[in-house]
């Protein structure tokens, strides 16, 4: 009975999910009821009721822009960022490590990798490609199923005031190939507080067992649904919030074991919370749309929206409201949090969002240019309370929106343009050449995606050669992944219940504040403390603790302290080697460590056998460490200064160093103008010139909370957290009313730094490029590769300035004339690709192409006068005679690529007459009549000096 119930009810949501004929709106369901709530009440009522009656602490929503997790395009769900929590890795200082009970409001996108929706929105009534996720979580078994269920069903019913009977729930009906039992447990919850048993379903592993990925925690889940027919007939359910068990852990051989510790994970989905508190059987009748709508409507000039689906949708007017209604609310939100449309990952997929909403706007509902942007305050103003990044970015979001809304249309006009060109050269049965429709197309040049153009050509009556487009394809995808970068070897790492196991045995996080154990000597030069340390646990390469490794045998040490740096915050992992105490001319290679869950793993290949209990002495590789220091002080200076010249505002997004370079990214509105690198450098540099005295100190991490200028990262930091301050004791620079983090940098940074800044020598920006819109990617050199640099760029200004000089002096001979245009040939390209200031390229790239272009020009000159000379030799050799035969000699090369072809010219001159012109690019002929033969040769003479 239950199994044919769950079988009724599985056809009954799919039916739901594809067809969505959510018709017949009753605006009011409990006819008692007061007023529908507005979304903010809602969402309010949510976190407080948490907060207030089940002592949750409210955490705020994490950007949609994924935190060092490179599983995920978008943050897609609440608890991705208590990833760390579930896989054991949180650092133990940090204030997550604290969580017990949280609840919150999380900004989500569903739009590419494991959770994609955009093909469903706007054609259901339900799926958004950004929703807010209501969530509650009970970490390390604060609480379990039990208190889970009975907080949903009183939140549903007695705050919401849901009526019971249109709630559904199911559980997890077992899966014995995985030998996993039912959940019964949850069943029973549910029956004990009063759900009736026919209400009460269970569904199979795809269902009701959620999966984080491949691997990794994972869990039953047990899910509420919303009948939206509720009169008694056949339900027609809606998923409204998920409760998962996480107790699980999936290993990398597919087999799953209990998790060392336990915990809840639940999402619901606002939208579809306030429809059914709004009465309405759409996410778009809610005050979280209905503006949106509304601003459709009159920008548009377009009938008001009527919600239809599928086939009712006449002319998908509805179905475009929808779309671009969804696709501004997830622009606004991605471009707040710093992803913009770009050309891979996720500014790609934001690319295709945009494309789509502005091609449902211009083509459905006619919409005038610049449309889209108009949409943005719309949404700042519904959501801007709840998310204040969004109002903080509406200028950026608006202007971003545009300037894309406005480069797609006119890629639409040209690549019309181009089509109907192409086709005039196309026989009636021929079909459309790939190579054209691939330029047209998003890996090519014009960005128009693949099916819009198929759509174009198909308006035209006209096939696309898909043999020849999917051949492209298979090119460009095999030439990707030639180009990939190669992945980064990933070290050793300690699995969940390794993590788990320290942790039971109560073993404290690695000591490893002998890392910040160095002094300046009064010589200048660093001294580097050691570090002795017990072995507390070894690994094998697979993870698997032991009590001792063998010789040769790769290894993880995991120590009581250490002084290296584990790779962190940006900043490269320490490499060095260990000793064993007594034993000290065997040295055992580090070459990394890294940090996970606040246990530090060192990775070694033992050249002699090693042994828990052993002591050993660490030494971190000196110049590595330096190198790291002096650039890990560079980044912070480089920060500060780019808020120096771009403005307070101006937002890191990234960095990572290692001794050989830096790597920033900033959010930018353009590229930077090489007036501006170029301010940047002198500001560093007037820093490192003052060599200033850097401080270090921890401190509570409350005391950094309202520091003006004070710079830290979207990151979790630890508590207490350490903070880097040059020039200005870390107090001064945190008391209030000192505003020093204004005039100077002060961050919150675990990593090592320099004690003063004048190790830094001299810091040159040697590349600039744009990851995206909106972010730029900086490189920098320090010390005396920044002075390489700057001799590069010097000696290569000078050979421009000498080539300048050589061709401002002119020159009589072709060949001269020639090495000269080579010359600056070989000089762009060495421009082009050296290590210098990136200020000085930008200025030498343009000085060349002007020279470039005289020189051609120059060339072009002498060659027509030696052409002329050398026909009126010719004339005048031959003088006599019906006929010319001889020999023209020539220096110059340039006659093999002319400006312009000998089959062109001919065939501007002769289809003037009224004929045709054929022939290669050196030669051609052709007829044509004419009564004006003058007229004619004035047209060739007019079109070769056009082309010249
Ligand atoms: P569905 O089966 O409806 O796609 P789901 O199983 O993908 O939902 P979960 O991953 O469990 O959903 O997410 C938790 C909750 O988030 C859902 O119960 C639903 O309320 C909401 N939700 C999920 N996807 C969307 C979406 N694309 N738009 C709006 N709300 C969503
Ligand atoms: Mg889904």
């Amino acid at each position: 009975m239950a199994a044919s119930m769950a079988a009724a009810a599985r056809r009954l949501r799919r039916a739901f999910r594809r067809s969505p004929l959510w018709g017949g709106l009753s605006r009011r369901p409990f006819s008692s009821e007061p007023p529908p709530a507005s979304a903010t009440a809602v969402r309010d009522a949510f976190l407080s009721f948490f907060r207030d009656r089940h002592g949750h602490r409210l955490v705020p929503s994490a950007s949609v822009r994924p935190r060092g997790d490179p599983s995920l395009l978008f943050v897609n769900a609440g608890m991705n960022q208590f990833k760390p929590i579930f896989l054991g890795t949180v650092d133990p200082r940090s204030e997550m490590a604290g969580f017990r009970r949280v609840a919150n409001s999380q900004k989500c996108v569903r739009a590419g990798g494991r959770h994609n929706d955009l093909e469903d929105v706007g054609r259901d009534l339900s799926h958004h490609t950004f929703f807010e996720m209501l969530g509650n979580w009970a970490f390390g078994g604060e609480y379990f199923k039990e208190e889970a269920c009975r907080m949903a069903w009183e939140l549903l019913t007695q705050v919401y005031g849901i009526p019971e009977d249109r709630l559904w729930v199911s559980y997890f009906g077992g899966d014995p190939k995985a030998g996993l039992d039912p959940d019964l447990e949850s069943r029973d919850i549910w029956l004990s507080l009063g759900v009736c048993a026919s209400h009460v379903l269970s569904f199979g592993p795809q269902e009701n067992f959620w999966e984080m990925g491949n691997t990794g925690p994972c869990g039953p889940c047990t899910e509420i649904h919303y009948d939206l027919a509720g009169r008694g007939g056949a339900p027609q359910l809606v998923e409204l919030w998920n409760l998962v068990f996480i107790q699980h852990n999936r290993e990398a051989d597919g087999s799953l074991q209990p998790l060392p510790q336990r915990h809840v994970d639940t999402g619901m989905g606002l939208e579809r919370l306030v429809a059914v508190l709004q009465g309405t059987r759409s996410t778009y009748d809610t005050d979280l749309f209905s503006p949106l709508l509304d601003a459709i409507q009159q920008g548009c000039r377009v009938p008001p929206y009527l919600g239809r689906v599928g086939a009712a949708d006449e002319g998908r007017t509805d179905m475009a409201y929808r779309v671009v209604a969804d696709h501004i609310r997830t622009l606004s939100v991605c471009i707040a949090d710093g992803v913009c449309p770009g050309m891979s990952g996720a500014p790609l997929v934001l690319r295709r969002i945009l494309r789509r909403a502005v091609r449902f706007s211009t083509e459905v509902l006619r919409a005038p240019p610049g449309f889209l942007g108009s949409l943005v305050p719309v949404v700042v103003e519904t959501l801007g309370d709840a998310y204040p990044e969004l109002r903080k970015h509406s200028a950026q979001i608006v202007n971003l929106v545009s300037e894309d809304e406005a480069a797609f249309l006119a890629s639409l006009q040209r690549g019309r343009h181009i089509i109907d060109q192409t086709l005039r050269r196309l026989g009636p049965s021929d079909l459309f050449p790939a190579e054209v429709a691939w330029s047209l197309s998003l890996s090519g040049n014009l960005g128009l995606p693949l099916d819009l153009v198929e759509l174009m050509l198909e308006e035209k009556g006209v096939r696309l050669d898909s043999a020849g487009l999917a051949q492209l394809a298979q090119e460009e995808a095999q030439h990707q992944s030639r180009q990939a970068e190669p992945a980064q070897e990933r070290g050793l790492q300690l699995n969940v219940h390794a993590l788990g196991e320290l942790q039971r045995r109560g073993v404290p996080p690695t000591d490893d504040s002998p890392k910040y154990n160095y002094s300046l000597r009064p010589s200048g030069g660093y001294e580097f403390g050691t570090c002795e340390a017990r072995v507390l646990q070894l690994y094998t390469e697979d993870g698997t603790a032991v009590a001792s490794v063998g010789k040769g045998q790769r290894c993880g040490l995991l120590l009581d302290k250490t002084n290296f740096y584990a790779e962190q915050g940006g900043q490269a992992s320490d490499r060095g080697y260990l000793v064993r105490v007594g034993q000290e001319d065997v040295l055992f290679p580090v070459p990394r460590a890294q940090v996970c869950g606040g246990f530090i793993l060192h990775e070694a290949v033992a050249p002699e056998a090693l042994e828990v209990g052993d002591q050993v002495q660490l030494h971190v590789d000196e110049s590595w460490r330096l190198g790291c220091m002096e650039k890990h002080t560079a980044t912070h200076l480089l920060n500060w200064a780019l808020r120096q010249i771009l403005g307070p505002g101006t937002e890191q997004r990234g960095s990572h160093l290692n001794p050989e370079r830096l790597r920033f990214d900033v959010a930018t509105q353009a590229p930077l103008t090489p007036e501006q690198l170029r301010a940047v450098e002198g500001t560093v540099q007037e820093a490192v010139g003052q060599d200033e005295a850097v401080y270090m100190e921890e401190v509570a991490l409350a005391r950094t909370a309202h520091v003006p200028g004070l710079r830290s990262l979207d990151e979790v930091y630890p508590d207490p957290v350490r903070v880097v301050s040059v020039g200005v004791p870390v107090a001064e620079a945190l008391d209030l009313s000192s505003q020093a983090a204004l005039q100077t940098s002060v961050e919150l940074c675990c990593g090592t730094h320099l004690l003063r800044t004048g190790a830094i020598g001299d810091l040159v920006i040697v590349g600039e490029r744009q990851l995206s819109r909106g972010t730029t990617r900086l490189l920098a050199v320090t010390g005396e590769q920044a002075q390489q640099a700057r001799e590069v760029g010097q000696s290569l200004a000078q050979e421009v300035g000498a080539a300048a000089e050589r061709l401002s002096r002119g020159s009589q001979d072709v060949v001269e004339a020639q090495r000269l245009s080579k010359d600056m040939g070989r000089l762009t390209d060495a421009v082009d690709t050296a290590v210098m200031p990136q200020w000085q390229r930008r200025e030498l790239q343009a000085t060349l192409k002007v020279l470039q272009r005289r020189a051609n020009t120059a060339i072009r000159k002498l060659e027509m006068g030696q052409a002329a000379q050398k026909t009126q030799e010719l004339l005048r050799r031959h003088s006599e005679g019906p006929l010319i035969v001889d020999t023209v000699s020539t220096e110059s090369l340039s006659g093999t690529t002319p400006a312009f072809t000998a089959e062109a010219w001919a065939l501007a001159v002769c289809s003037h007459m009224g004929g045709k012109a054929w022939g290669s690019q050196v030669v051609a002929q052709g007829t044509g009549t004419t009564a004006d033969l003058e007229a004619a040769l004035r047209t060739a003479r007019a079109y070769a000096l056009n082309q010249l």
